[in-house]
């Protein structure tokens, strides 16, 4: 039972439509699609998660704190007897390890993941320790993806390779588990505790003026797409869409983009680009938000 589904973070949004609309500097590049990648390891570990069939309630996605340190944890997994902490790592290719640290086969060392992981677990200790729960605690790192190999790697390590996610899920499976209100209570107060933090500090620095302006197509995010009476069209991979939600799509955009910004429809029409009627923005706009003002100086919210 997914007690707290997972959703892509407005982060990893914010800097998908920046990457469609500018040129990001290498770095803010490189940290965008690291994004994607664990966001994608995170959904690929849900889908078989999901398969569970003991009485267990499972939680993605938190972010914590206590005593002044954050916390994030991708999956948490409460059964009867055990907290299973999961952090899904998506690294792809060879990598070695090497007196406790971890390295790509370019001798680049990165962050070594069970570092990461017994902070988190640490951390956590202390939250169900404070709130007075005592259920034991398993941390495990997840490599999800099956092109991911790790050479040297001592046996004892709390690390679940990707040949080995199938017969470890169907152990945790096979063991007897109850839930009682106990176990609920944890789960609600952990998602209670959830902390929501704003990505905008986090983003590179942008400007309207700066953005591309157009439609991108919903599946390939190509500003090349041909407009007719009701669906627009893409050029490069052919996926259709109503004019409506294209539109709306579009708008939302803009919103997250600058959520401080009133929404008109000359706004509208100059992002979009493509739309040369005004008369169809207003009709979208109407049907869907709410105006606020008349005439040319409506907004709509
Ligand atoms: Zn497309």
């Amino acid at each position: 039972m997914f007690k707290k589904p997972r959703t892509e973070s407005l982060k990893l949004k914010l800097f998908r439509f920046l990457n469609t609309r500018m040129e990001l500097s290498s770095k803010d590049k490189q940290y965008y699609l690291n994004l994607e990648k664990g966001f994608e390891g995170e959904v690929m570990f849900d889908l078989l998660t999901k398969k569970l069939q003991t009485d267990c309630l499972i939680l993605n996605d938190l972010l914590l704190e206590v005593n002044n340190s954050k916390f994030q944890i991708d999956t948490l997994i409460i059964s009867q007897e055990t907290i299973s902490l999961f952090d899904v790592k998506n690294y792809e290719g060879d990598f070695y390890y090497e007196s406790g640290n971890f390295y790509s086969k370019s001798k680049s060392e990165i962050k070594n993941p069970l570092d990461q992981l017994k902070r988190c677990e640490s951390l956590l200790r202390q939250m169900l320790q404070y709130h007075d729960f005592k259920l034991p605690i398993e941390p495990w790192v997840v490599f999800i993806n099956p092109e991911f190999t790790l050479y040297q790697t001592p046996q004892n390590m709390p690390i679940i390779f990707p040949t080995q996610i199938n017969r470890f899920l169907k152990k945790l499976d096979s063991m007897p588990s109850t839930l009682t209100g106990r176990h609920i209570k944890l789960a609600d107060k952990l998602v209670a505790m959830h902390q929501i933090e704003s990505p905008y500090p986090q983003l590179p620095p942008y400007a309207y003026d700066q953005l591309q302006k157009g439609i991108t197509c919903s599946m390939c995010h190509s500003f090349s797409i041909s407009v007719g009476e009701k669906n627009i069209v893409c050029d490069e991979c052919g996926c259709e869409e109503k004019v409506e939600s294209a539109v709306l799509r579009s708008v939302e955009e803009l919103k997250l983009l600058f959520p401080d910004w009133k929404i008109t429809t000359n706004l509208v029409q100059e992002w979009c680009r493509v739309i040369e009627s005004k008369k169809t923005i207003r009709k979208i706009l109407k049907r869907n938000f709410r105006a606020m003002g008349y005439g040319q100086w409506s907004c709509y919210e």
